[in-house]
């Protein structure tokens, strides 16, 4: 018999080599060389023991006989706990009886399966585990067990996140890469139909080969870890930063319009680059051209974008480098935008010119309407119904929104009280963002109107934007609602730092999945995901809602993986108040018929 080390060696190059098919191979190799009992055999083995993917031998009834420490490491769970259970002890119940049979025929027939399992570990998380299967059989051919390999090769939680942080970042800033950086601004500008507008800020060093050239390759890192940190200064603290090559970085700002804002950010840049840097005692200096380009005036495309701000900032060198430069005339365009829309809103709270269209809210285990989430529409004089997307962030700017907000809680109020015979039991969420929770008396403002016309029925719901700006601050204001009877949601879960912490300390009543993942369901891992944050949602009491629903397919996934409510365009459109109410009246009959 071959050494333990030697057959372990191999494995590991194997593997390395991401040779996954070979590694069954020598496994199944390896057993058809043991004579007696080949599952105690197995289990000795060093080589089972510290394989770096996860293994489990089953006996022939799929009891669980051991497993190894990448098993351990995977699942979160110990070998001692987990010997004697059947194998699928642990399946989150993704797979059905007929796939199980499939799975038993194919080995029966062939001795091997290969499929995926959907596995929970400890923490009661699901996620999706490739494996091959493998029947193991004494020298007469007698069926004794099962070898269930994991092609999860990373077995260790550390290593996979390691590579995936390479993958995405920059090894010597540590800054995001332009893999990543573009990934976000694709993400953003998909969800840009809401419409709060960003820019991207490129940024190269003027004279940086010239200094790069005399002080050497080593030191020319230094100087530029050192500005990439002070670049990353300047950005706020949900804004990316990323270096896309050699001395090009660019500044992903998002919900930004504010034209004097970026122009300021800009500026910063430009004066923090132009202080000297030191390197090994000696003091150095470069300057910064800054390009920007904004969305969506600039284009919705993020390699259009791209390309603005990198032309804006040839334009800036061009002038003489040390300065900033927007590309062409988006702004002048946006400004005289924001200015039309400022005064009409101003006019539009005075004329009543707002109304709230419901967008019903589906319990997926009966089908009945749980609620809905108003949304707020503007009816302009001349130019219909125009969506918040388009006014929403001018009314964050100006504050005009803490009036409107006021308007959307009363409206949304009396329509619960006016209308209770068909309301009666429905939840009505109305949406509050950051801009309104800014100071302590537009805090007080909202939580007093809630007071006022009272809270039952009524979810509010805030994006995780408005938990950094103020902890504190957001903290007392939930208190302080929930005490008024009115339950907390938290929207757009997904989108921003998805922070586990958050949803710790927040304790929200419900979690509201954003539809950029249910747009990815059909993706494995996607799915995987949106199965760990609804059972997370879940462990922590939480109802967990899947926002933008779309497709059939999506309905089904989400029902697989436990999600309990859902809203989206397959079950409704945002409805004006009076179809609303007749889209109640027709799901109800429907559902008594
Ligand atoms: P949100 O809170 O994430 O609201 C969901 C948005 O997604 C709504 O857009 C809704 O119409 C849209 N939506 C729902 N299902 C689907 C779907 O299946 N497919 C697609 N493509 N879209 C879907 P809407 O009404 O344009 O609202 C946009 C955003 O404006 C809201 O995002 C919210 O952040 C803000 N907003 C709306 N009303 C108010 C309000 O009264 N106050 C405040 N502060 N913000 C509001
Ligand atoms: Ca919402
Ligand atoms: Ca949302």
């Amino acid at each position: 018999m071959l050494q333990d080390t030697t057959i372990t060696l191999a494995i590991e190059l194997l593997l390395l080599a991401a040779a996954v098919g070979a590694f069954v191979l020598l496994f199944s190799r390896y057993l058809r060389r043991a004579d007696t009992q080949p599952l105690e055999l197995l289990a000795d083995d060093l080589l089972f023991a510290n394989a770096p993917c996860a293994v489990v031998l089953s006996d022939a009834h799929d009891k669980i006989v051991d497993v190894n420490h990448a098993y351990e490491r995977l699942t979160g769970r110990q070998r001692q706990d987990v010997i004697g259970m059947p194998i699928g002890y642990n399946h989150s119940g993704q797979m059905d009886e007929e796939a199980y049979a499939d799975m038993r025929e194919a080995l029966r027939r062939t001795d091997r399966w290969d499929g995926e399992f959907w596995l929970r570990n400890a923490g009661g998380e699901a996620f999706s585990d490739k494996v091959s299967r493998i029947a193991v059989r004494d020298t007469a051919g007698d069926l004794c067990g099962f070898l269930t390999i994991s092609l999860d090769m990373l077995g260790n939680e550390d290593e996979r996140r390691l590579m995936l942080w390479q993958a995405h970042h920059d090894t010597l800033t540590k800054l995001p890469n332009r893999n990543l950086f573009f990934e976000r601004l694709t993400r953003v500008l998909m969800k840009e139909r809401q419409g709060a507008g960003g820019a991207l800020i490129s940024v190269d060093l003027d004279n940086f080969k010239i200094v790069n050239d005399s002080i050497g390759a080593a030191k020319g890192d230094q100087l530029l870890t050192q500005a990439a940190f002070r670049i990353a200064l300047c950005a706020r603290e949900t804004d990316t930063v990323a270096r896309l090559a050699g001395d090009h970085f660019m500044v992903l700002m998002e919900d930004c319009s504010d034209y004097a804002a970026l122009e300021q950010v800009a500026r910063e840049i430009v004066d923090q680059v132009s202080l000297p840097f030191v390197v090994d005692d000696r003091e150095l200096f470069v300057t910064a051209s800054v390009g920007i380009s904004v969305y969506p005036e600039d284009g919705s495309d993020g390699g259009e974008l791209m390309q603005k701000a990198d032309a804006a900032r040839l334009q800036a060198k061009r002038s003489g480098g040390n300065n900033i430069a927007f590309f062409e005339s988006a702004m002048n365009a946006r400004a005289e935008r924001r200015l039309e829309i400022e005064s009409e809103l101003r006019k539009a709270v005075h004329d009543d010119q707002f109304e709230l269209h419901f967008q019903p809210v589906i319990d997926l285990r009966d089908g009945s309407v749980s609620g809905a989430e108003a949304l707020v529409r503007w009816r302009h004089p001349e130019k219909g119904l125009v969506s918040p997307g388009e006014f929403i962030p001018v009314a964050e700017e100006t504050g005009i929104i803490n009036e409107l907000g006021a308007w959307v809680v009363r409206d949304a109020r009396r329509k619960l009280v006016e209308h209770q015979d068909i309301l009666r039991g429905l939840r009505i969420s109305v949406n509050v963002s950051a801009a309104q929770l800014k100071t302590e008396q537009a805090i007080s403002d909202l939580i007093a109107v809630l007071a006022e016309e009272g809270c039952d029925g009524l979810t509010v719901e805030l994006t995780e934007s408005a938990l950094i700006a103020d902890r504190d601050g957001v903290q007392t204001f939930l208190e302080q609602i929930r005490l008024l009877g009115c339950r907390t949601s938290l929207d757009d879960f997904g989108t921003g730092f998805s922070s586990l912490s958050y949803l710790r300390d927040f304790r929200f009543d419900v979690l509201k999945i954003d539809k950029s993942f249910i747009d990815r369901l059909a993706n494995t891992q996607d799915y995987g995901l949106v199965a760990s944050i609804i059972s997370m949602g879940r462990i922590l009491g939480m109802d967990v809602v899947a926002e933008g629903v779309e497709e059939d397919t999506q309905v089904q996934r989400l029902r697989q993986i436990g999600c309990d409510y859902v809203q989206g365009f397959y079950y409704s459109k945002p409805l004006p108040f009076a179809e609303f109410i007749a889209f109640l009246r027709q799901e109800r009959l429907k559902r008594t018929a």
